[in-house]
């Protein structure tokens, strides 16, 4: 039977966080919780496969956030059940390449904006039920990676490995991460910070408009809803083969409500999509443009 606890430390201390794992050891037992203890992962029996590698590497990720670094999980759940999403997504397919772990960004999507969508920085305390799931799990998940996208992984983990070398065992406040990252990684990120964990809002992008001239397509993405989110778009030519378009958050630092993207197809294209797997989309209807055909006379 592989071993996926020994996996997921092999991958925390070498790939994400790449910190070296600070225990001597960690203990994983089946039991009747899906629970994470210092030095000790309490999982219940699950019978899928995949779903008990997401479980398993969730729980043992904890061992940095809250743990090793001492957040206070009960006032500030998205210090450390957010980085536990964000370590299962990435480690995830590092065990098993066949599993795409997207834990909690559907549920985001589909009741962002309403009236339980409260702002991550809500206190943990103040919140129950989806509103606490949201903001505990994928909202704060999202924030991380789409950091990650914009700085690059090594500028990234520089400023992550700062805010965890300062902070380890200090129990760090929401401001003390917020600082060190923007510190460390030369950059002041509050424009997203406040965008993302504070302010209300909703991700929505839509294409808004398509030019076609001298043989350059500008497609305009306007982002409907306030929050900052990637823009991935999927051109589908007409033989079924297709390339993706990528731009990072920093597409939305100014406050613009539209982007434009510009590119050269080289072949007839059929379709395009804004999709992604960490981009939830609170109204997908606005995120497809269907190209209409020319006529052959
Ligand atoms: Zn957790």
């Amino acid at each position: 039977m592989v071993n996926f606890g020994r996996k997921t430390v092999e991958a925390m201390s070498y790939t994400f966080p790449k910190w070296p794992f600070p225990y001597s050891h960690i203990t994983v037992f089946q039991g009747l919780a899906q629970m994470e203890y210092p030095m000790m992962v309490n999982d219940n029996p699950i019978e899928d496969r995949a779903e008990t590698i997401m479980l398993t590497d969730h729980e043992i990720f904890h061992t940095m956030f809250p743990f090793y670094m001492g957040i206070n999980e009960t006032k500030y759940g998205w210090m450390d059940e957010g980085w536990a999403t964000m370590g299962e997504w990435l480690i995830t397919p590092i065990i098993d390449p066949s599993i795409t772990d997207d834990y909690g960004v559907a549920p985001y999507g589909a009741v962002a904006g309403t009236e339980i969508d409260l702002p991550i920085t809500t206190l943990t305390t103040q919140q129950n039920g989806t509103t606490m799931f949201l903001n505990s799990y994928p909202k704060p998940a999202l924030g991380y990676l789409y950091v990650r996208d914009m700085l690059g992984n090594e500028l990234f983990e520089k400023a992550l490995h700062y805010y965890i070398a300062q902070w380890n065992g200090k129990h760090p406040q929401p401001y003390d991460f917020f600082n060190a990252m923007n510190t460390a990684s030369g950059r002041n990120l509050n424009w997203f910070w406040q965008r993302w964990f504070f302010d209300d809002g909703y991700p929505d992008l839509a294409i808004a408009d398509v030019q076609e001239q001298n043989g350059s397509s500008t497609v305009t993405v306007a982002s409907v809803g306030t929050k900052p989110v990637p823009v991935d778009l999927i051109v589908t030519y007409t033989d079924g083969t297709s390339l993706t378009l990528h731009k990072d958050i920093s597409v939305w630092e100014k406050g613009n409500s539209t982007m434009q993207l510009t590119f050269k197809p080289t072949k007839q294209v059929k379709q395009l999509e804004l999709k992604g797997t960490y981009t939830p989309d609170s109204n997908k209807k606005d995120n497809i443009y269907h190209v209409k055909q020319q006529q052959l006379n």
